[in-house]
């Protein structure tokens, strides 16, 4: 069992108030709060060996080489990875799937056909229609169904020798299913794909084992795992990190330039071109090492209980509808009440010092599906209480009896 009261006093911000009452966040699947010892990383960086990597001769700089290369290492260890040097450090979740989808473009051709799942975030949609437009490949799409679910059978129909890359998310941000990935990628495999899997949601609350699941890549935000913004990871094969051309040109990047010719640098420089975010990979990996002290079995059983005693307690206000209802799912619940504006309840529940999210997440295809504007989404972390759920709940009846 976790001591909830010792987990809290880790994360500063859960102490503070928002319009004169305590802080309740529960938009944790936009951003996960940081807790003091990843603080306590970047404090210590600028305070003493703020330094360029890579580079200099100087000790400063060699402690700061030394210290993002040991992230590296703890981040390889944390996802499985084969290779420290199939970790790239990107930007984030968006950077590195842009890296892969224009990656792609030399490698398709017109007609080909590239999957993607009706539970995608929109980052994980866009890249890939901007692939299709430039190479003239066509977009194929796993449609859902009313529980917020893949359709699998349609997938099965969807994937032919002419399937070049499939890409889905781990778990959906939007809804909180949690995707049969294992399948998704066996059965892309089996006609030659490779499969991208979009895992910014998944690791708050799971540890991924890319070699087990045989992923061709792998991306995640630090923002949602308790780390800064501003950095995140891609993973990929060794062969298909060979096989994609570098993304971005610059410093770091090279291992000879002339200006007759250029020749890129190994892996993992290739891809990270320009001074990168040292403070914020170092943070990283703070931040994993924060989570795996807590420990995932411990955050999933947590969360599991919150995400059960406030399904239960919602759904006894009447009208409220639960979006995403598939019995494998995290602690994620998108809801409406009839007749009534997600974002008006927003903003009064916000009144009342907590913090969900309204509107259509960035994935405006699942809302089309569901024929609404948008939810009120409220998404809990380890460190949520079950008293801040019934603030929830009651808020959530305030703003129903104000509003209607
Ligand atoms: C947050 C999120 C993204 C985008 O992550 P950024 O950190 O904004 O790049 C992509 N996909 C899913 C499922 C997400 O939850």
């Amino acid at each position: 069992m976790l001591d909830i009261d010792k987990i809290r006093a880790d994360f500063p911000i859960l102490k503070r108030e928002v319009n004169g009452k305590p802080l309740v966040y529960f938009d944790n699947a936009a951003t996960s709060q940081t807790p003091q010892v990843v603080i306590d990383a970047i404090v210590d960086y600028y305070s003493n060996y703020n330094a360029n990597i890579h580079r200099g001769v100087h000790t400063l700089s060699q402690e700061a080489t030394d210290k993002y290369e040991e992230a590296r290492l703890k981040i390889q260890k944390h996802f499985n990875a084969k290779k420290s040097y199939e970790i790239i450090f990107t930007s984030g979740t968006t950077h590195s799937i842009n890296i892969v989808a224009t990656g792609f473009s030399s490698l398709l051709k017109k007609g080909d056909e590239v999957i993607v799942s009706a539970l995608e975030h929109h980052s994980n949609i866009v890249p890939w229609q901007m692939l299709c437009e430039r190479t003239g490949a066509i977009l194929k799409v796993i449609p859902m169904n009313q529980d917020g679910e893949l359709v699998m059978n349609e997938y099965d129909k969807l994937l032919s020798d002419k399937t070049k890359i499939v890409f889905v998310n781990h778990i959906s941000n939007a809804l909180g299913t949690i995707n049969p990935i294992e399948e998704i990628i066996e059965k892309a495999h089996k006609v030659g794909a490779a499969v991208l899997i979009d895992g910014a949601q998944a690791c708050p609350h799971i540890k991924p084992d890319v070699q087990a699941l045989n992923a061709d890549f792998y991306v995640a935000s630090a923002h949602k795992i308790y780390g800064p913004t501003g950095v995140g990871i891609l993973y990929g094969k060794e062969e298909w990190l060979n096989k994609l051309p570098p993304y971005q040109g610059g410093g770091e990047m090279i291992k000879e330039v002339t200006f007759e010719k250029t020749t890129y640098a190994d892996l993992p420089h290739k891809f990270e071109a320009g001074t990168p975010n040292i403070c914020g990979g170092i943070a990283f990996g703070a931040a994993i090492d924060y989570a795996n002290s807590i420990g995932f079995e411990n955050i999933q059983e947590r969360e599991k209980e919150l995400l059960d005693y406030a399904t239960e307690k919602l759904l006894e206000i009447d009208g409220l509808k639960i979006y995403g209802t598939s019995k494998n799912k995290t602690s994620v619940i998108s809801f409406n009440i009839e007749g009534i504006h997600p974002y008006d309840i927003g903003t009064i529940v916000d009144k009342l010092g907590i913090a969900v999210r309204t509107g259509h997440h960035c994935a405006q295809p699942i809302m089309d599906f569901y024929k609404i504007p948008g939810t009120v989404r409220a998404s809990f972390s380890f460190y949520n209480t079950k008293e801040e759920i019934d603030s929830l709940v009651e808020a959530v009846k305030k703003a129903k009896m104000m509003l209607s």
